[in-house]
């Protein structure tokens, strides 16, 4: 095999090592229960401050329908107090008065169903919005206390994690540099890691797998993995090695 080669190779494992360990704690991080608890209370805590702003809403528009109530009483109060003052003079005028009399007592109680209901609904939506504010503030600490337990992982974290970040930074330099653009393209096209071992089995003694997807390599595939050490897998594009 190339010395050259070999060697290239032996880098870019080495990276791939590094890549795999920061990978690991990125994913520990990731997969952190703290992390899912905040953006869960985090969820929580938006929607109890959009309930609160529904309720906002609902309010506003009770507080102008019961004001719009009150000028209908009040107009119908003071057509009421106009009738019941007006004088009659013959029996007509008189019957006339008591017919409309008796609607504007009707509209009154009408009136009056519906103060009884806007009432009710203001009730409700006074619930609603306690309701909200608790779950709310509920929400915020509990985010509060998610967010603090996640910072403190991250933070036991962050030095392995700012070591390993500057030793590939540093070993990038180092790499060739079509290598690393194929062990890249690999990785984007969701083949990591992108550099894997040949793998046989007793069966298959002298002739082996893709250590990436497993399958069995044809005979070209084996020759050049004899020949130079290393090939590519015709099913995922993953490069194979066999150093030893
Ligand atoms: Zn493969």
């Amino acid at each position: 095999m190339d010395e050259n080669i070999k060697k290239e190779l032996q880098k870019l494992i080495e990276y791939q090592k590094k890549d795999i360990e920061l990978r690991k704690l990125n994913a520990v991080i990731e997969r952190d229960a703290a992390l899912a608890e905040k953006n869960k209370q985090e969820k929580l805590f938006n929607e109890a401050k959009q309930k609160l702003d529904e309720c906002e809403q609902i309010a506003g528009a009770l507080v102008s329908a019961y004001s719009e109530l009150q000028k209908y009483v009040n107009d119908a109060e003071a057509l009421f107090t106009e009738l019941e003052n007006a004088s009659a003079e013959t029996e007509e005028q008189l019957e006339e008065r008591i017919k409309k009399l008796e609607s504007v007592r009707g509209k009154i109680s009408g009136a009056d169903k519906k103060a009884v209901d806007l009432d009710k609904r203001s009730k409700e939506i006074n619930r609603t919005r306690a309701d909200a504010m608790k779950s709310g503030k509920t929400a915020q600490q509990r985010y509060r206390d998610a967010k603090d337990k996640h910072n403190d992982l991250v933070k036991t974290k962050s030095a392995d994690v700012s070591r390993l970040s500057a030793e590939l930074e540093n070993l990038r330099g180092s790499l060739d540099g079509n290598m690393l653009e194929e062990y890249k393209k690999l990785d984007g096209d969701g083949k990591f890691p992108a550099v894997v071992p040949a793998s046989t089995s007793d069966e298959r003694k002298g002739m082996y797998n893709c250590g990436g997807c497993g399958l069995n390599l044809p005979q070209q595939s084996n020759t050049l993995l004899r020949d130079q050490g290393w090939c590519r897998c015709d099913t995922c594009r993953r490069i194979i090695v066999k150093l030893k």
